[in-house]
């Protein structure tokens, strides 16, 4: 294959330094965007790195031993992450999610996941506090995370066939040890566990009826996600695509599915159930069914920006304001006038956009570097 060049310009490097607005904003979970979509859902990414390349994620070419991931200085502490998290759910977020790159990659995540579970919003009850991860180091940390208060955890798993699943995360793991890792976190109570799988066509759509045969009836919720054109590295193309509406109907010409109402609003995937009462599965239809008017996700990178949109070019630095000792009445006045001025939607625009724009152009983040 031929080498990809990294785009010259770095676009984690494009941002906005976060103001304090010459006003109060409040934080009473009021708080609305230019479309009126509340803050319910935060992604808080805890690492840059990962040990898969996953070629839709992080292809090989591009993130290789030259590649600059982000040092050790730049990273949020623990504790910083905690206050601005806490900032966040005064402003009416509910929901945490622990991502990267692979976050079980850094460090005593366990004193961080303590941390945040000791979080209450303003009707004292607990978050839910989840955590996405692709299983390789599962087993070894369960329990430890489940002591610590984690909730649940999303697995990520393109597939049941060793030898399709190794060629996916392109170093080699085999798909023993992520089914073990799932098994992990069933047992010490991180359920239900869900299983994302992403759906490329030609790569891994064989494994769409396996993965369903094997998941269902377990407890396990295993939910399908359509090829996104995130970051700038994956060479997207369209035809790659697989449209939900046809992994559904794959798996309804075997098990009879019924649609489910959506749980609550701004929730990503589409429900079924199987029609036997054996379970559930979801699809998650970014590409070919825009989710964008009810997005209430806001997304947090390692090293402090906020990101209102998984498709955003740049992000909102909060890192040098907490490190300049902003008071919590002004972070959350910054937070919410952050917030305020946000009118994305880029699912629901991609179908107007000139084909070019959905293609390999350097102007994006990473997913690897603002999380899922
Ligand atoms: N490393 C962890 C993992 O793989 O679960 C967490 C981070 S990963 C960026 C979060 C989720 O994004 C994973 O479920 C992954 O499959 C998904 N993802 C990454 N690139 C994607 C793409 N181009 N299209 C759709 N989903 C993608
Ligand atoms: Fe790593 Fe997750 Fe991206 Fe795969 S999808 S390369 S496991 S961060
Ligand atoms: Fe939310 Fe952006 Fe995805 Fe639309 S494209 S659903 S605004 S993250």
């Amino acid at each position: 294959m031929a080498e990809r060049t990294i785009p010259l310009l770095d676009e984690r490097t494009i941002h906005t330094t976060a103001v304090v607005p010459p006003q109060t904003i409040a934080a009473d979970g009021k708080l609305l965007d230019r479309r009126g979509r509340p803050l319910r859902d935060l992604r808080i990414s805890v690492t840059d790195r990962c040990n898969f390349r996953c070629g839709y994620c992080m292809p090989k070419e591009v993130f290789n031993k030259d590649y600059a991931y982000l040092p050790q200085s730049s990273l949020l502490t623990f504790e910083e992450i905690t206050r601005v998290a806490r900032v966040f759910v005064s402003h009416g977020v509910r929901k945490i999610r622990l991502t990267g790159g692979e976050p079980l990659l850094r460090k005593n995540l366990e004193i961080l996941v303590q941390q945040l579970a000791a979080l209450r919003d303003a009707d004292g009850a607990p978050l839910d506090l989840t955590l996405t991860t692709n299983g390789s180091l599962i087993t070894k940390k369960a329990q430890a995370l489940n002591d610590a208060g984690l909730q649940r955890v999303t697995v990520s798993l393109d597939g049941l066939d060793d030898a399709v699943f190794r060629r996916m995360n392109d170093v080699d793991f085999p798909v023993a040890d992520v089914l073990q890792g799932i098994e992990a976190a069933h047992r010490v109570g991180l359920g239900p566990v869900k299983v994302n799988m992403v759906v490329k066509r030609g790569t891994n759509e064989q494994e769409i009826l396996p993965m369903a045969r094997h998941f269902k009836g377990t407890g396990v919720v295993l939910r399908f996600i359509e090829y996104m054109d995130v970051g700038a590295t994956n060479g997207w193309r369209m035809d790659e695509v697989l449209p939900s509406a046809d992994v559904v109907a794959r798996i309804h010409s075997e098990f009879a599915l019924v649609p489910l109402e959506a749980a609550k609003p701004g929730e990503t995937a589409q429900r079924w159930a199987y029609a036997d009462g054996s379970g559930e599965i979801g699809v998650i239809s970014s590409v070919t069914q825009a989710f964008c008017s009810d997005c209430n996700r806001a997304r947090l990178s390692t090293e402090g920006k906020v990101f209102l949109c998984l498709f955003a070019n740049r992000g909102h630095d909060l890192r040098d304001l907490i490190r300049g000792g902003v008071s919590d009445t002004d972070l959350a006045s910054a937070i919410g006038s952050i917030w305020q001025g946000r009118s994305d939607r880029y699912s629901e625009l991609r179908a107007s956009l000139p084909a070019d724009t959905t293609t390999t152009g350097g102007k994006r983040v990473e997913m690897s570097y603002i999380g899922g």
